[in-house]
């Protein structure tokens, strides 16, 4: 029997890129979903490249839409700032800037609707609850009402799996080392600058679960950048 059809969720970021090793590891084909939504790093998008070439992706099984004309009003699409050096607490405080309204909500419909033709009935997405606790379309609850309205508005539903949803980024860390995710061609920086700023909150909550979990960051940072601790 063919192995079923998975598609994942595929920014080039850590999570999205742990989120597809886990699939390929639990047998799955394999497919790939990413969105070009105007986002600053949109090196992201090479970086999703380079990983699905280390899974063996062919070209036919990834898909990019373009959602730049959709998504305005945050830091991650140029309209602000993104914010630097602040500290987990100021980070846990509220929603950040550099939140995305309803992005999880709009990727996840398209994902569906992309998915259901192509008899891909699970949906991997690297959403993750702890260390992302001011965006609110990473909440569990989310995910799992998102699930009831797809199974009542399409023929076959899907199944969302979200691998990471109770990993600290430490975890997910030690979960993407032993399964052999190839973490060093995944780019964070919310500013999306090579070497990484190592400033921003995305930059500082990966180097905060590479310390923790024991484990070097394979990319570089930008020498002016805070330690990895605070
Ligand atoms: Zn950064």
């Amino acid at each position: 029997m063919a192995c079923e059809r998975a598609l994942v969720l595929l920014s080039g970021g850590m999570d999205s890129t742990v989120c597809a090793a886990v699939a390929a590891r639990d047998g799955y084909e394999v497919w790939t979903l990413s969105f070009d939504y105007g986002q600053r790093h949109r090196a992201e998008l090479e970086a999703a490249r380079a990983v699905a070439d280390v899974y063996g992706i062919p070209p036919v099984r990834r898909r990019t839409l373009d959602l730049s004309r959709v998504f305005c009003g945050s830091a991650l699409t140029g309209d602000a700032e993104v914010p630097l050096d602040r500290d987990t607490a100021e980070m846990a405080a509220g929603i950040p800037a550099t939140y995305v309204p309803a992005r999880n909500l709009v990727f996840l419909a398209l994902a569906t609707a992309v998915a259901e033709p192509l008899d891909a009935h699970h949906l991997f997405i690297g959403v993750n609850a702890l260390d992302y606790s001011g965006y609110p379309d990473c909440r569990p609850e989310f995910v799992t009402a998102f699930e009831a309205a797809a199974r009542l508005g399409t023929a076959a539903g899907v199944a969302i799996h979200t691998p990471l949803a109770h990993l600290t980024k430490a975890g997910i860390v030690q979960l993407g080392q032993a399964i052999g995710a190839p973490l060093h061609l995944t780019l964070t920086c919310y500013r999306g600058t090579v070497p990484a700023c190592g400033r921003c909150d995305a930059c500082q909550l990966r180097r905060k679960g590479f310390a923790e979990a024991g484990l070097a960051d394979p990319i570089p940072y930008a020498a002016d950048g805070p330690p990895a601790e605070r």
